[in-house]
């Protein structure tokens, strides 16, 4: 069935479908490009119940959708003309960018017819001899299209700036919309880091960056001993831990490199250092600040346990690939949790 682009394009009605369909491309990880645009244009918008059955499954199978399966859909679902949709919604913010050119346009104009009447009106009074009853007449017709002028003036002003309002709130609603899912779709939501895909995302630009002075290392972290809290504990001090985990490591790296949660009771971060001793002291002084997290029975001080983990630090080198660099710091860590756990090792690539 082919899908046709000939729905309403008001302004509210593309923003509504982009305020729709742009979250879905972000939180699925597809690139905002014209095809994908159309497809969940299509989806958001309801009309083609086999397109979202099948984006959905696929969806649910792979938790995004590839170039070539958004391809197979369109070429399925969609015709040429849908891909106008993408330019459609261009072209409407291109239409209130002009709304807002012809508003200038239009205020100048009004403003150039009430200089030219201002001048008239001068001259008109220049002419104006008192003790003839004519002038009088002359006087208040001089008045009263200047204030007729004046008032279209006015007007014409009033409602330029309400354009101009209506415009910047209509886009910069979009654009915290816009941020807002970006942010949403980036963080872990029990701890607030960002989670594993920004992790994905960053690691791969983490290793292409330039090798600078000093090291740039990845650095696996994981709680000891968590499954046995948790089943002492319960879920939710397990919970509370992780928080208080996150929180250390956010105060700690935010300085040094970037955190995130890698899944679980593992986060890792990276981050660049001057020497192999100052990466050393930095990580020793997280393991220590970590270690000092304790949990206590509500409304007592006596300890009920301690929190301490492991850490498995992957050196960087020219060539690092994401995989090996994320091997490396994982049988680094490895072999922290196999010499007895709360303390860091490290491995060179
Ligand atoms: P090790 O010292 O070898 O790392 O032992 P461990 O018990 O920490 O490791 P294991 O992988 O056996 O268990 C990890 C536990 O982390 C199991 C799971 O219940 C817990 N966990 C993972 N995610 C969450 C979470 O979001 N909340 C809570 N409360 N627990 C979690
Ligand atoms: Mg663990
Ligand atoms: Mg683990």
């Amino acid at each position: 069935m082919i899908l046709s682009a000939h729905v309403e394009h008001s302004l509210s009605y593309s923003s509504s479908c982009l305020k729709r369909a742009i979250p879905l491309m972000v939180k699925y990880k597809m690139p905002i490009t014209p095809l994908n645009y159309a497809l969940w244009y299509c989806y958001v918008s309801g009309r083609n119940k086999a397109l979202n059955g099948e984006l959905d499954n696929i969806i649910r199978t792979f938790s995004t959708c590839d170039q070539e399966r958004a391809k197979y859909l369109f070429n399925k679902y969609l015709s040429q003309d849908d891909l106008s949709l993408f330019y459609q919604l261009s072209n409407d913010f291109n239409g209130v960018v002009s709304n807002v050119q012809q508003g200038i346009n239009d205020t100048l104009v009004h403003s150039i017819q009430f200089n030219q009447t201002l001048q008239e009106c001068r001259e008109q009074l220049n002419d104006v001899n008192l003790s003839d009853g004519d002038s009088f007449d002359n006087v208040l017709d001089c008045v009263e299209r200047l204030s007729g002028e004046s008032a279209a003036l006015q007007d014409r002003a009033q409602d330029f700036q309400n354009q101009l309002a209506q415009a910047y709130a209509e886009i910069s609603e979009l654009k915290q919309e816009l941020t807002l899912s970006k942010n949403k779709a980036e963080k872990d939501t029990l701890t607030g880091l960002y989670n594993r895909g920004k992790f994905d995302e960053d690691i791969s630009r983490f290793c292409q960056a330039a090798h600078l002075a000093g090291l740039a290392v990845l650095v696996m972290v994981d709680i000891d001993h968590f499954k046995q809290f948790n089943d002492t504990f319960g879920h939710q001090k397990g919970d509370q831990v992780l928080r208080a985990v996150a929180s250390k490591l956010l105060k700690h790296v935010s300085s040094v490199g970037q955190v995130y949660r890698f899944g679980g009771e593992e986060f890792c971060f990276t981050a660049h250092f001057a020497s192999v001793s100052d990466m050393t002291n930095f990580t020793q002084q997280l393991r220590i600040a970590i270690s000092k997290l304790q949990v206590k029975k509500p409304k007592s001080t006596n300890v009920l346990s301690k929190i301490t983990a492991s850490f498995g630090i992957a050196i960087k080198s020219k060539n690092s690939q994401p995989e090996q660099l994320i091997a490396k710091a994982d049988q680094a860590l490895y072999l922290a949790k196999e010499h007895g756990r709360n303390r860091l090792e490290i491995v060179e690539e």
